[in-house]
């Protein structure tokens, strides 16, 4: 039985092993010469940088994927600090990943009293124990998740979830402190949402850093993509690179064939993709897209800079936060004027921190970024420039010094090349975004309900964007793809 992937993503990779296991023989179509998708690095003379994903949750994920020659191989450690704050009245704010110790410097810090932002996190804990089962561990649009004792768990819990109101209506009602809240609302950056429109159940996203914590690959994020490959290799994946999927054929209900380039063909029994759902259906399948798919809100995208920097920063973290004065006018600058907004939110990620080999003796590899709206034809070029002049200026008030005059290499990525390297539409990072209380349900599922041999995984599919939720949809399409040998 031969299973064709398209798109070696994490979530392709991810499911060339399942699959693998499950006794197929499986190929993996990649359009680029290389694997990984969004999750890939740059080198820039003697800088490295990780170019997507700085931020790794959940790494069990990827560990109980792995047997123990390649478990060995995969170190990373956990990170003390998860994330430096600074904020417009001068207040910073270096956030321990202990949660004991967070929760005592928070309440000092911000002034709240810790047993507040203690009950805050236990809510969000329940949160996640109510819905990760359902809402993230299992197919949506199959009656057995429902009828399973953590489904019926959790739909008699949904009152308990908080869906009636946002998750900035949440935190506000909970804490006073303007700093405080505005930590607690980036948090729906982490799937690319709005945290004044985004239902206050994406709440549960800090019970995964407080409880689970947050890690650094010893090589990189793009180490997490190289371990998967070389699992897939070992249980004899075949990688096709260089090879664009240029269109599906089908016959009634079942898919067939993809061309590749040179109009060849290539025959399977399953087919996979991994990347983005809508354009499987407007340019592989060459069909309209489903109209709920179709309406689902992109997530936001980004602008990143790589910049090698000739200094060190004693106040800077792997993770780093410059926060904006006037946040929802920042989100509606993404989501509603999409343009380039006045005070951006900056976001510095510096694996040289812990990764020494990542840049030269005394210099730091940064990556600068600021969440942008979705390429809508926008004039990026401007936008690049202006937010650069932005970035610079905020980034040299705060720290003190011209940060210009230290930038020895760059490079960028904004919302067009994103579409460009990875195919997703229109350069969003995290697939639709869960700015709607049923977002859930307008995700495409992780089977298609039209042709029999068809299934999604990947960042814009259920359960949604980020790696620990892409390498959870990879899980899913195996739980319901039959071993090869009992296939007919
Ligand atoms: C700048 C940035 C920052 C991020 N930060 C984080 C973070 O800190 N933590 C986190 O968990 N997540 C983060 N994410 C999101 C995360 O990277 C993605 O959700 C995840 O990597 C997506 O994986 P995927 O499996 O959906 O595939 P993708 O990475 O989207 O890859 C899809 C692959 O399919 C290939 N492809 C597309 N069309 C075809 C075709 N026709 N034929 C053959 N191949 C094709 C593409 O070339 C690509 O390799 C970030 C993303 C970006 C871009």
């Amino acid at each position: 039985m031969i299973a064709s992937i398209i798109g070696s993503g994490v979530a392709g990779l991810s499911s060339s092993i399942h699959l693998a296991k499950k006794g197929y023989s499986v190929h993996v179509f990649e359009k680029n010469a290389t694997y990984g998708g969004k999750l890939s690095q740059i080198q820039l003379e003697n800088y490295r940088f990780d170019a997507g994903p700085s931020l790794f949750t959940m790494p069990q994920y990827v560990t109980e994927m792995l047997d123990q020659e390649h478990l060995d191989k995969f170190e990373f450690e956990k990170l003390e600090i998860l994330c430096n704050y600074f904020f417009t009245d001068g207040t910073t704010f270096n956030a321990p990943s202990n949660k004991e110790s967070f929760l005592s410097l928070a309440s000092d810090t911000f002034q709240e009293p810790e047993n507040q932002i203690r009950k805050f996190l236990k809510k969000s804990e329940k949160t996640y124990e109510i819905t990760a089962p359902v809402f993230l561990q299992s197919s949506l649009h199959k009656l057995k998740t429902y009828l399973s004792k953590t489904g019926i768990y959790g739909i008699l819990n949904l009152w308990r979830i908080d869906m009636f109101r946002t998750m900035n209506s949440a935190i506000s009602y909970t804490f006073k402190n303007k700093n405080l809240i505005q930590i607690f609302n980036r948090y729906a950056t982490y799937n690319g949402s709005d945290p004044f429109r985004a239902p206050a159940t994406l709440n549960v996203i800090p019970h995964l850093e407080y409880h689970y914590g947050a890690f650094l690959p010893k090589e990189g994020m793009q180490s997490i993509a190289k371990i998967l490959y070389e699992q897939a290799l070992s249980l004899g994946v075949t990688f096709h690179f260089n090879s664009e999927v240029r269109s599906i054929y089908k016959s009634d209900n079942q898919l067939t064939h993809i061309e590749l380039p040179n109009k060849k063909l290539f025959k399977s029994d399953i087919f996979i993709a991994n990347c983005d759902a809508k354009l499987v259906y407007k340019k592989l399948l060459r069909t309209h897209v489903p109209q709920k798919i179709k309406k689902a809100e992109n997530s936001s995208s980004a602008l990143i800079f790589y910049w090698g920097i000739k200094k060190e920063f004693p106040e800077l973290d792997v993770h780093n936060i410059f926060f904006t004065e006037d946040y929802k006018q920042e989100f509606n600058s993404i989501f509603q004027a999409k343009n380039c907004q006045n005070d951006p939110t900056i976001y510095i990620n510096i694996t040289s921190k812990k990764i020494k080999v990542d840049a030269p003796e005394g210099c730091e590899n940064w990556f600068v970024m600021i969440n942008t709206p979705c390429n809508e034809g926008q004039d990026w070029d401007r936008f690049r420039a202006e937010a650069k002049e932005k970035i610079i200026s905020k980034l040299s008030k705060t720290l003190g010094c011209d940060i210009a005059s230290l930038i020895e290499v760059e490079e960028y990525l904004d919302p067009v090349r994103i579409e460009q390297f990875t195919g997703s539409n229109k350069g969003s990072l995290y697939g639709s975004s869960s700015n709607h209380r049923m977002s859930a349900f307008f995700r495409q599922a992780n089977f298609s309900s039209i042709y029999k041999n068809l299934y999604f995984c990947g960042g814009s599919v259920h359960p949604g964007g980020g790696i620990p939720l892409c390498l959870l949809s990879a899980k899913i399409l195996s739980d319901i793809i039959p071993n090869a040998n009992s296939r007919k």
